[in-house]
Order: C-alpha cells, then structure tokens, then sequence
C-alpha cells in the first residue's frame, strides 16, 4: 500500500524539528504535532491499518514509549493485541531482556517472557516513531524471536536513511518507513 503525495505532504507537515535536542547537533523529530493534529494522526493510521491489513498479523508490538501510540492505535484497528517492549525495570512480570550499545554506553530493553503465548510462531510487527542508529530497534526484533515469535516487518513513521540503522535493522527483518528522512 503506497502513500500517496497528499498524505505524505499531511504526515511530513505535522511533524516539528527541534534543533539541538536534547543535545547539541541532534534535530529532534517531534511526533506530539502529529498527535494534536487530527487530520495528521488519522491520515497515517489509516495508512498503517491499509498497508498491514493483509499481513495476517497475530500482535502488534510497540517500542517505548512513542511506539506505544501508535502501535497501540493500529493494534485496535486490526483487531489483533498489543504488546510493549519496554526500557529495563518497568515490566512487571518475568521478562527476556536484550542489551544494546549506545553512542556512550549501552541500555537494554525487555519483552515479558509470556507476551506472544497465546499464538504459536506468532506473526508480529514491530513499531516504534524513528530509526537511527537501528539499535533499538534491532535488540527489540531479537526479543520478539527469542520469546518465539516471528518479526514479519519493522515499521516507523520517520527513517533517517543517512545513518546504517535501516540497512542493519534489514539482516534481522523487512523494514518500513512510512516517512524517508535524508
Ligand atoms: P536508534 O536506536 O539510534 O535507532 O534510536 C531510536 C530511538 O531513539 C527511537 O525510539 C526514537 O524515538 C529515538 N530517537 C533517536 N533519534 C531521534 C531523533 N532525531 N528524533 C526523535 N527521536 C529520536
């Protein structure tokens, strides 16, 4: 399902840069101008639920936290389950946790052990607002095959395709951004 000029005009025009946050050099792609703005957030979900509707998904799954809304929203749409993956700490339950490397340092995020057990070789997608350096993304796609469950596609809404993110997150699972970023 492709994007038509007029919606992605909508979609690219509700999002804000913001220089210099939240360090010098990054511009912040602001997704909360796509949220207050209707015609925006209804314009890409029901882009979300065309393009996905024949990919006999089991379950949505979100990155934290922006991943959450939209994910959760397409989730709804589909009528199929949504599941969180979260930064290290916040998830109640028994968790699997994968370890990823940052510019400094290295954070982790986690999936609960039992989040896709009511579907055996269940199909997911993972969602979350912006790809750039792919680590996320990446350690999240490897907590949905380590707790049993098969990656069918990763979707943003933005990809910055001047960073190697896209074409590493690519070994692991078919990418989609609904918003290309040079
Ligand atoms: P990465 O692991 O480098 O691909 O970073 C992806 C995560 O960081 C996503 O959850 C994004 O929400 C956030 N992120 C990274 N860069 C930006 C940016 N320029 N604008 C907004 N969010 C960003």
């Amino acid at each position: 399902m492709q994007l038509s000029k007029e919606q992605r005009d909508i979609i690219e025009g509700a999002v804000r840069d913001i220089p210099d946050f939240p360090k010098p050099g990054i511009v912040f792609k602001d997704i909360t101008t796509i949220l207050n703005n209707p015609e925006a957030f209804k314009t890409l979900q029901d882009h979300l639920y065309e393009r996905y509707r024949s990919y006999e998904l089991d379950y949505v799954a979100g990155i934290d936290a922006r991943g959450f809304i939209f994910g959760s929203a397409l989730a709804r749409d589909l009528g199929i389950g949504f599941v969180p993956i979260r930064k290290k700490g916040k998830l109640p339950y028994t968790t699997v946790s994968e370890k990823y490397v940052l510019e400094y340092g290295i954070d982790e995020v986690e999936i609960h052990i039992d989040a896709f057990t009511e579907k055996p070789n269940a199909r997911v997608l993972l969602i979350d607002d912006l790809i750039a350096t792919g680590g996320t993304a990446t350690a999240a796609s490897t907590l949905i095959s380590k707790v049993g469950a098969e990656c069918v596609e990763a979707c943003f809404i933005m990809g910055l395709t001047f960073l190697e993110g896209i074409k590493k997150l690519e070994e692991n699972t078919a990418v989609y951004s609904v918003i290309e970023v040079d």
